[in-house]
């Protein structure tokens, strides 16, 4: 979008109404009114979240799937209802498909010893791209050392994109399985997931989407993206850590075997063997986190009762103008230039170092992150040791962006 028409937006979306929603926002951080960049690491929660919590454990708390009693039931019932707010915010086909896991990373894990130790075999190729998290490289450098698949890697070009040509050059009729990330939490680019679906199943692979960075910013539709796996983190959309979801095509979630064993996975066991028990079950062993999951299904509700276009539109808004200033900056040097990008701006100022550069913006209330974001080889790929990251939610502000870019101009001439 245009900056012009970006900003026209701002004004149309309540922004302050918003943040009423939201008691962290008001909140004074070494005696400066707190201007909270670090969304791509974890979002704030609204009141109605942090009330569904206290209203959980105040009144309903108790296990879940096995007691009789009333409580047991309730809280039965409100996890289960928290699945089916998942489902319809994914657009998944069935209940049975949204497997709640701790969070991307478990669900990422979950994949790949689950689905790809049991299904590929040495020699078979994974395919990721070069800005991918930590939680979606490690997972399959475990397997291969496991089984002998091999890990491949798709570049990213200058301005950190996979490009189609870049993905069709790294597939091969042994390519297995394509994992890559919706949205890159180091750069903000937006992958392409639509046209890596269609070219994975040009050579029959399937898709593993680590939606970690992008459900908090667009509307999702897994049906219509056609993926295999989508995985993402309750934290990073409003809700609770410690509760993620894992959502998988029910005929590849019913071959796959239990990730982990243990309770409430089963439907009988003996010391002669084990029946498992349906999904989604099967893949949630021991008590879950059962509090986080009904967290995550206020947090879904709260989007839900937003303007999301005008979220949206407001959030390319804020990049735009956010990346604008920055452009100003002397010395500054934006990494990640994605053509299509999400609420992030990752830099690097000449002659500071991000950590100090962050150190100085706390001390006037910003909160940002700086160094690598759990994304080294991309580091490696631009030659740097990690940059300084601005991140940007729908409920922050071009005052705040304002605010940002002088007390960024203060730390510099600290460090001057
Ligand atoms: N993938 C991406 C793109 C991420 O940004 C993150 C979190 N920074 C993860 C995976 C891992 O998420 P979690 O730590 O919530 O499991």
């Amino acid at each position: 979008m245009s900056s012009g028409a970006a900003e026209a937006y701002i004004s149309h979306f309540d922004v302050q109404r918003v943040r009423a929603d939201f008691p962290l926002l008001s909140t004074r951080i070494n005696q400066h009114p707190l201007v909270y960049f670090d969304n791509a690491a974890t979002t704030q929660k609204p009141l109605s979240v942090i009330e569904c919590l206290r209203h959980y454990y105040a009144e309903d708390n108790a296990n879940i799937h096995r007691g009789v009693h009333t409580l047991s039931q309730r809280a039965t019932s409100a996890f289960e209802r928290a699945r089916e707010i998942v489902r319809q915010f994914l657009g998944a086909k069935e209940g049975a498909e949204i497997i709640f896991t701790r969070g991307t990373t478990e669900a990422i894990n979950l994949v790949a010893q689950s689905y790809a130790r049991t299904q590929l075999k040495a020699g078979d190729e994974i395919l990721i791209g070069e800005a991918e998290h930590h939680a979606n490289i490690v997972p399959w450098q475990i397997l291969g050392s496991q089984i002998g698949t091999i890990l491949k890697v798709v570049p990213v070009n200058d301005a950190g994109e996979i490009t189609p040509s870049a993905l069709a050059a790294a597939l091969t009729n042994r390519t297995r399985l394509c994992a890559f990330g919706h949205v890159s939490n180091a750069l903000g680019s937006i992958n392409p997931v639509a046209e890596i679906v269609r070219l994975a199943r040009s050579v029959g692979a399937k898709v593993l989407v680590d939606g970690a960075q992008a459900v908090a910013h667009a509307p999702v539709d897994v049906q219509s993206l056609d993926c295999d796996f989508y995985a993402f983190s309750g934290h990073k959309l409003f809700g609770p850590t410690g509760i993620g979801v894992l959502y998988g095509k029910r005929e590849l979630l019913e071959e796959m075997p239990p990730y982990q064993g243990g309770g409430d996975m089963i439907k009988t066991v003996s010391f002669s063997g084990t029946e498992y028990a349906d999904l989604p079950h099967k893949f949630e062993a021991g008590t879950p986190h059962i509090a986080g999951a009904i967290g995550l299904g206020a947090a879904i509700q709260y989007l839900d009762g937003l303007d999301r276009r005008g979220a949206l539109r407001h959030e390319d808004a804020l990049l735009a103008y956010a990346t604008e200033q920055a452009r100003g900056v002397s010395g500054l040097r934006i990494i990640g230039t994605a053509r299509d990008k999400a609420a992030v701006l990752s830099f690097l100022i000449d002659g500071t170092h991000p950590q100090d550069l962050g150190v100085l913006l706390d001390n006037q209330g910003v909160a940002i992150r700086t160094g690598h974001h759990c994304a080294m080889p991309v580091m490696q790929r631009f030659g740097i040791p990690g940059t300084a990251r601005a991140s940007f939610a729908f409920y922050n502000t071009r005052e705040e962006i304002d605010y940002f870019f002088t007390a960024l101009e203060k730390a510099r001439q600290m460090l001057a």
